[in-house]
């Protein structure tokens, strides 16, 4: 890069400033209380792993290990040793890893969720990034429908508490493994027939992932595909069984669902159920949430077999999806801003503002932009800040106050601006008028 060359953020990795940083820990909060309440404990696993892992994983022939995986070779040791490492792409694999590496299920299974970023590089567009972040859980260890049950109930209650409403919930099983081959063989016949339609990538794919070819966003291959023999005529009664268990723990709980045979999701790790949620207010990325069940994968990273359910949330979307509704989400605010007329005050404010900080007032303290030590700024200018910040008080350290070990406190909300002097002596009596929730 030339040396007067602009510095930027990576194209499609975006910075959360504030105030809308603020959305993102309101979003934050809610997910965590709600987990909290379901019994799911937080898993931080490291940004990047073994590429292998992914690979594996993920699927060789998925559009995230083709072509959206950032990559690279690490430095050499000191043999000569250079190790394949990749940002991770998705939260699941991580997670497995983490769990088969420490012996997690040794005890029984594992309800766990994780918050953070995952770096694909795709084209970036709206609700499509090349870093975004996700809120995910893993069930790990429980192979009854009754969980897969949980987990989609655990999405639809955070839409709720989110006030998000007309999210819509499809539903398919994949069935096991044995019964995608019967119907894997079908489709490759029946794709035999139809290679005139198909594109390149399709054709690639027919006999690698033929399952994958059913995803295709081509328009024009929409009527071959949607007249592909269905998965779902292959099910055994276990797997329709299956399914259906989870579609009466839904009823019972007035989450409706619809089953949309053509829904195969984009790793190649899930078996029996896989769901989205969808909304239609976001275009054409319009899934927010997806999941299911993958009783397979544990082995496949190396564990003892274990069966496991999860899914994955998109926060952008769902973050773009409450501005798109106009959902009232708060911003933070300081209790009170201290006004301070004379910078000669200042030790014995910082006094008064530490206590009180540490009763739990928010206090945000003037501060002036200039750097001169007298300068605060005029009272004016001091008052027009304190409006500004949406503090409830102001708390005035005039001189004549001071002298007298008291502090204004003057409300910034009623049109009258009450006040009252109150006691730098005792703090501890007052500083619970100030909180916000008092
Ligand atoms: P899509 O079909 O939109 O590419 P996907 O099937 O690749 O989605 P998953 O791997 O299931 O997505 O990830 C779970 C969720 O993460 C998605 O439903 C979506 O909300 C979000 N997501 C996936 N990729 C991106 C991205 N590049 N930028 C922002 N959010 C994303
Ligand atoms: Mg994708």
């Amino acid at each position: 890069m030339a040396k007067n060359e602009k510095l930027t953020a990576i194209k499609g990795m975006n910075d959360i400033l504030p105030p809308d940083s603020a959305r993102w820990e309101w979003f934050e909060g809610k997910v965590r209380d709600l987990m909290g309440r379901f019994a799911y404990r937080n898993i931080r696993t490291p940004l990047a792993e073994h590429t292998a892992l992914f690979v594996r994983g993920l699927g060789e022939v998925t559009d995230i290990v083709e072509k959206e995986m950032y990559s690279f070779e690490d430095r050499a040791d000191k043999h000569g040793q250079a190790e394949h490492l990749t940002l991770r792409p998705e939260g699941t694999a991580g997670v497995v890893r983490a769990i088969v590496e420490n012996n997690l299920l040794y005890d029984g299974g594992k309800r766990l969720f994780y918050i953070g970023p995952m770096f694909r590089r795709e084209k970036p567009q709206r609700g499509r990034y090349r870093q975004f972040h996700q809120v995910g859980v893993e069930a790990m260890g429980f192979a009854g429908p009754e969980v897969d049950a949980e987990v989609i109930l655990l999405a639809d209650q955070l839409w709720k508490e989110l006030g998000i409403a007309g999210v819509r919930l499809e539903l398919n099983s994949l069935g096991e493994p044995e019964e995608r081959k019967a119907h894997r063989d079908a489709l490759v016949a029946y794709f035999e027939q139809h290679t005139e339609v198909m594109d390149e990538e399709a054709r690639r794919r027919m006999y690698s992932n033929p399952l994958r070819v059913l995803d295709t966003k081509n328009p024009a291959m929409q009527d071959m595909v949607n007249a592909a023999p269905k998965l779902f005529d292959y099910l055994g009664d276990a797997s329709k069984a299956h399914l259906k268990a989870v579609q009466d723990i839904l009823d019972a709980n007035g989450v409706a669902w619809s089953l949309n045979p053509r829904l195969v999701r984009g790793m190649d790790y899930y078996n029996l159920t896989v769901f989205e949620f969808i909304t239609d207010k976001l275009g054409s990325q319009g899934t927010i949430c997806g999941g299911g069940r993958y009783d397979y994968l544990i082995e496949e990273i190396g564990g003892k077999p274990a069966p496991a359910v999860g899914w994955g949330m998109g926060m952008e979307r769902v973050l773009e999806l409450l501005k798109e509704i106009g959902a009232e989400i708060p911003q933070p605010a300081a209790d009170a801003y201290a006004v301070i007329p004379d910078a000669a005050a200042l030790p014995q404010v910082f006094q008064t503002v530490h206590r009180l900080r540490a009763a739990g007032v928010a206090v945000q303290m003037h501060a002036a932009a200039g750097g001169s030590a007298e300068g605060m700024g005029s009272m004016k200018s001091q008052f027009k800040k304190a409006d500004a910040s949406g503090a409830r008080f102001a708390l005035i350290f005039g001189a004549d106050e001071l002298a007298r070990g008291m502090v204004t406190v003057k409300s910034l909300r009623d049109g009258q601006g009450a006040q009252q002097q109150q006691s730098l002596a005792q703090v501890q009596d007052w500083a619970d008028t100030l909180k916000s929730a008092a």
